[in-house]
């Protein structure tokens, strides 16, 4: 089977979805890897080094032509839709759930499309594959240096000739992946941290990385399916947003990451929480998106200074802004699903076809759509 890594298109977006150093992986597992020209730019990975490591360098006609798999990071853009052709298959984040629209049209051209998103993450076995957690892993460590670069004061304590820094007191709101590594990138900076979340298996975690959780008194536990958040209930939710609001008027910095899978991102930090805060706090939504975000008056990719100087960063795609280290991860989680969904063996690189088989429960978490159909229930249940 030819493997092809295409270079990506989105605005901003620096990542590559395989690395020059998984390519002997996947060369002796019996695959071939085509890298369009330039693909690795962006992260600091040369054509030379994709050579060295045994792929070949095409251009994006011959990528689309000869490639049996696509492996992307973001979804394709139209002209790369407009390139795909039936059989061939896309391997990627392709956010299904946010348009399944856009799985609709992969679907019609016969494409199989399959996205890391899908991917059931509390299979051990599948944990390797996690392209969420460690972009997300990425993301937090950069929210916590996008922070302390805006704010106008020292993170740690420092004491000089010239007098003493108190340290910064930061709140990161949302303790998953993102918000943890968040918290302990900003611990190393010498920040006094607390964190905030809605299940109750996230107290430890933030203690484990000494720092301090926050208890509400309003608190409720908010599990839903998956490990994940539930949606508050509007009650829920304006005891949450009152409470909060009196502990963030005593921050410095705030660091939202707070996601419920399929629902608008929750508001957490609200315009009477923002107007409370001191001038020179800085908030970093990561929660920012189209819909709305974590904290009132954020603008997805924007930063946006308050009437009472609060600066707010509307963060998107913080993981394309370290796009080595992202990559890098990435490699491993999308070569570790294509191998998994690889049939044959490495002697016969022959027989070395994608084997579709929903019934396995990784498969049926990623693979959107299969033979001219939308194959996810979750997906197709979007559309109906
Ligand atoms: P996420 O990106 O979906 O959400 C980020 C955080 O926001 C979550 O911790 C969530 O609880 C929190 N949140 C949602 N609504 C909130 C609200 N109203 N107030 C405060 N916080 C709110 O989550 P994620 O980081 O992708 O993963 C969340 C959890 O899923 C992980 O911490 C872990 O427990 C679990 N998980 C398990 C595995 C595994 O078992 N291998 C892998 C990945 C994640």
């Amino acid at each position: 089977v030819k493997v092809a890594v295409v270079k990506e298109s989105a605005p901003g977006e620096r990542r590559v979805a395989l690395v020059p150093e998984t390519v002997p992986r996947l060369v002796q597992a019996g695959l071939q890897v085509l890298v369009e020209r330039g693909a690795g730019d962006g992260a600091w990975f040369p054509d030379s080094a994709y050579a060295d490591a045994g792929a070949t360098i095409v251009s994006t006609e011959d990528l689309y032509r000869d490639a049996d798999v696509v492996l992307t990071v973001t979804r394709p853009d139209d002209s790369a839709i407009g390139r795909l052709r039936a059989g061939q298959a896309v391997i990627g984040m392709l956010a299904p759930l946010v348009d399944p629209q856009f799985a609709r049209v992969l679907a019609e051209r016969g494409v199989t499309a399959i996205s890391l998103d899908g991917l059931p993450r509390t299979l051990s076995r599948a944990q390797g594959m996690d392209a969420l957690t460690s972009q997300a892993n990425v993301a937090g460590y950069k929210a916590a240096l996008v922070a302390a670069e805006e704010y106008g004061r020292f993170f740690p304590l420092l004491i000089t000739a010239a007098g003493t820094a108190r340290p910064a007191k930061l709140l990161v709101l949302g303790t998953g992946v993102a918000g943890l590594q968040a918290i302990g990138t900003a611990r190393r900076l010498g920040a006094q941290v607390s964190g905030y979340d809605v299940r109750p298996a996230s107290k430890g975690e933030v203690e484990s990385l000494g720092a301090t959780f926050l208890e509400l008194a309003s608190a409720v536990s908010a599990v839903g399916e998956g490990g994940y958040a539930r949606e508050l209930t509007a009650e829920e939710r304006d005891a949450q947003q009152a409470e909060l609001a009196a502990h963030i008027a005593r921050q410095d910095v705030i660091i939202t990451t707070a996601q419920v899978p399929g629902r608008r991102p929750p508001l957490l930090v609200t315009a009477d929480a923002v107007a409370a805060m001191s001038p020179g706090s800085v908030i970093v939504d990561m929660g920012s998106s189209p819909l709305g975000g974590n904290v009132a008056g954020s603008e997805p990719g924007r930063t946006v200074v308050t009437s009472n100087g609060v600066t707010i960063i509307g963060a998107e795609n913080l993981a394309a802004s370290v796009p080595t280290a992202s990559s890098n991860a990435y490699s491993r989680n999308i070569s570790a699903l294509l191998l998994h969904l690889v049939g044959g063996s490495a002697d016969d690189p022959a027989s070395r076809t994608l084997a579709v088989d929903t019934t396995d429960e990784i498969q049926a978490g990623v693979i959107v759509a299969h033979g001219g159909e939308l194959v996810h229930p979750a997906v197709a249940k979007l559309l109906d």
